[in-house]
């Protein structure tokens, strides 16, 4: 294979496949290199039953200004354009109507301390109700949502990202077979590496 190229790209998730796109389109040379051997990163999908399973992401969130958008259309992935059904609980299995209730009131409760009162802290966690009889419940949405606990969510950053959201959120599907797709030809490779021989 060869080493001459104008950029190397490191990583050959979503922002490694733009960054490719984008200098393909300029005409100069690049080489993406990879230390997994699959490109898409955090875009995984498997085949299940022979049905496609998105193990990592699966939205497009803020779909009417997203490039993925266009970009899946164009390589004929199926966009659902159907409302989210965030929020409904399937069945009410386990979860009553008036819990459901309670908790989305306590996350409304929660996001309302933030604005109104926000902690000194800037820590997301020290806007919960002491000992509030919700708080293990918005804990685990902050994990779903955030990836990561209240102790350790910004409010600014909270609020930055929720104010940069159009709040138009679509479900697309099979996003490793995009990410494979949406790889411009050569001379851009694909070179598994270990990931200790990259500085
Ligand atoms: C379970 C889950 C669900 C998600 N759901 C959504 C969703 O619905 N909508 C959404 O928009 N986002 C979602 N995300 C987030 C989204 O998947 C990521 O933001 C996005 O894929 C990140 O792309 P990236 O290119 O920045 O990083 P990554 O996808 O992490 O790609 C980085 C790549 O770099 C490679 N790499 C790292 N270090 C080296 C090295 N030293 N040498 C060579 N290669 C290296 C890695 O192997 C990897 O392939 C989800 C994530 C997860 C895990």
């Amino acid at each position: 294979m060869s080493t001459d190229a104008d950029v190397v790209i490191v990583g050959a998730g979503a922002a490694g496949i733009a960054a490719a796109r984008r200098l393909a389109a300029s005409g100069l040379s690049a080489m993406v290199l990879e230390a997994t051997a699959r490109v898409g990163g955090r875009a995984w999908t498997c085949d299940v039953a022979g049905l496609h399973l998105d193990l990592g992401c699966g939205w497009l969130h803020s779909a009417d200004r997203n490039p993925w958008t266009r970009i899946a259309e164009a390589a004929g992935f199926t966009i659902d354009r159907r409302t989210p059904a965030w929020g409904r609980q399937y069945l009410d299995l386990g979860f009553s109507q008036a819990e459901q209730a309670a908790a989305t009131q306590a996350f409304t409760n929660w996001r309302r301390r933030m604005v109104e009162t926000p902690p000194a802290s800037d820590c997301a966690a020290d806007a919960l109700e002491p000992d509030g009889e919700w708080n293990h419940y918005l804990q685990a949405m902050s994990g779903f949502l955030m990836g990561a606990g209240l102790e350790r969510i910004s409010v600014a950053d909270y609020f930055a990202y929720d104010s940069a959201s159009t709040g138009y959120n679509l479900a697309g599907a099979s996003w490793l077979r995009l990410a494979y797709r949406s790889q411009p030809a050569s001379p851009h490779r694909l070179a598994p590496l270990d990931p200790g021989r990259v500085d």
